[in-house]
């Protein structure tokens, strides 16, 4: 007994998804390792609980596939794990000895390390854009890591702020650098930002953090240890990268670029309501005043400034929700995969 393996995804959950990826997954695996109806025993699917539209051994019935027992299973729900994903086992008795080929389609791709290159994603724009979510959601989709590179920059005002350091003072800044230990680490999936042992990923969230941060971002001396530090991360691994210079400065070469942008007004709204959830009590038209005044400086900055990398793709979310942000983003992504 010979087992091939194969897995896909669909972007929703409907008959007509289902039905052609389960016939486009069969299509390839037979074509793929040249097999003969009489060769296939049985055809086991398994399907994450976000499915439920159609069943998959119908689908495939319905395509042709019905010469062999099909049957198919729910999996167990695991966090971190991809969604909307369709796996298959088909146990053959092959009657010449020949390699098999397994067959990883779409975002399934990510499954096997192996057949699937590193791949980053850079998800550049302005403060605010909704940048933040939308990584973290396509980070767990992909199974793939998240980095925030904001947080880098947060960590390093931090630092200055208490130094008492001017952040926009270049030299005052640069003195620093040696006692300037930015790091970020991993647990459960999720990034922590630390200064030294210190976790600051909390403390940096704070909304007098963001102006200076923009403050110091704007130093090369800043942003080259960053910058550095982030292509390191992503060289090892594939994953999604939030910022402003990612697609442009940071990784030009990267696989998939994204340029997420909102109205002012729309994006000052999303964080006054992020603040006072966490219990930040701040004015509305002051916020909406530093996120545009952070823009502007983050675009007019000499060095790497905030910028839409010619090859992105650029999304407006002002009327979007997070779902459709996702299933425009994915959708692009899984054409190209
Ligand atoms: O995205 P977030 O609001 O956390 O970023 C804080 C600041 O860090 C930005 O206003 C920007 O000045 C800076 N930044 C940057 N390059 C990045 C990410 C953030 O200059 N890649």
């Amino acid at each position: 007994m010979t087992i091939i393996r194969g897995a896909t995804t669909i972007e929703k959950d409907c008959k007509e998804e289902i039905s052609s990826a389960v016939k486009n997954l069969l299509d390839e695996i037979f074509s793929l390792n040249k097999l003969a109806k009489n060769e296939v025993k049985g055809l086991l699917f398994s399907l994450t609980t976000d499915i439920h539209a159609y069943h998959p051994a119908k689908a495939a019935r319905e395509c042709g596939y019905d010469f062999a027992p099909l049957f198919a299973a729910i999996e167990p729900e695991i966090i971190g794990g991809l969604q909307l994903c369709i796996r298959l086992m088909l146990f053959t008795e092959l009657e010449n000895d020949r390699n098999v080929k397994h067959v990883y389609q779409k975002g399934a791709k990510v499954l096997r390390k192996d057949i699937s290159e590193i791949f980053n994603i850079a998800l550049d724009g302005p403060a605010g854009s909704g940048k933040s979510t939308v990584a973290k959601s396509l980070a767990k989709d992909y199974n793939i890591l998240y980095l925030d590179t904001g947080a880098m920059y947060r960590a390093c005002a931090l630092k200055a702020l208490r130094l008492g350091v001017d952040t926009k003072d270049g030299e005052a800044v640069k003195a620093i650098l040696p006692e300037l230990d930015v790091k970020v680490e991993y647990k459960d999936g999720a990034q922590r930002t630390l200064l030294g042992e210190e976790d600051v990923s909390q403390k940096i969230r704070e909304n007098a953090v963001s102006m200076a941060a923009s403050n110091i971002s704007a130093h090369p001396v800043i942003r080259v240890k960053m910058v550095e530090m982030q292509r390191e991360i992503a060289k090892k691994m594939s994953c999604v990268l939030d910022g402003r210079d990612i697609g442009s400065t940071v990784l030009p070469d990267a696989k998939f670029k994204f340029f997420i942008t909102a109205d002012s007004k729309v994006r000052a709204e999303r964080r006054y309501k992020e603040l006072l959830a966490r219990g930040e009590e701040v004015d509305f038209e002051k916020l909406h005043a530093e996120i545009v005044a952070r823009d502007k400086q983050d675009s007019e900055r000499e060095f790497s400034p905030l910028v839409c990398a010619k090859d992105a793709i650029v999304i407006d979310t002002s009327t979007m929700d997070v779902a459709e942000v996702l299933a425009a983003i994915k959708g692009h992504i899984q054409s190209k995969i």
